[in-house]
């Protein structure tokens, strides 16, 4: 399964170069392009899929399992102190690539990056409570 006007699928057919970590017959990860710490790797399935709800989960335990490999290798290859995973579902997520892919970021301390997350807090626990009703009302569909 793959999307002609993808630019993940054409570096998947290597249409498009890529400098590459690691790939299977389900899964491959490459070195970003436009990385927010330098070693931030993405990993992707090789069949089209996009968005992560619409993906199946066996495709995704093999990706996720990958991103584990990937981290640890950015912890003992480059000396990275931690890890970020992020992935982004639609634009309003910020998502600009519609092919599955979980970003993989080395972090190090003193890596200069901070993370947008200011916290937006309930204005109490019953405003929770009504939202986690909708979303578990969603899950028992
Ligand atoms: P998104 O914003 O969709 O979560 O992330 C897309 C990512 O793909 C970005 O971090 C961007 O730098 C990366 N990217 C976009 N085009 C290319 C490319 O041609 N090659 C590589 N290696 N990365 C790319
Ligand atoms: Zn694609």
């Amino acid at each position: 399964m793959n999307d002609p006007d993808c630019i993940f699928c054409k570096i998947i057919s290597g249409r498009i170069p890529s400098t590459k970590l690691y790939e299977d017959a389900d899964v491959l990860a490459f070195m970003d392009i436009g990385p927010i710490v330098k070693g931030h790797a993405l990993v992707v399935p090789k069949a089209h899929y996009d968005p992560l709800s619409q993906t199946p989960d066996d495709v995704l335990a093999k990706v996720i399992a990958v991103v584990r490999r990937i981290a640890q290798a950015q912890q003992e290859g480059l000396g990275a102190d931690g890890v970020n995973i992020h992935q982004a579902n639609g634009a309003v997520a910020g998502q600009v690539v519609p092919h599955l892919h979980f970003h993989v970021v080395p972090r190090f301390k003193h890596d200069g990056h901070h993370w947008n997350w200011t916290p937006h807090p309930y204005a109490d626990l019953s405003e929770a409570a009504a939202l986690a009703d909708r979303i578990k009302a969603a899950l028992s569909r």
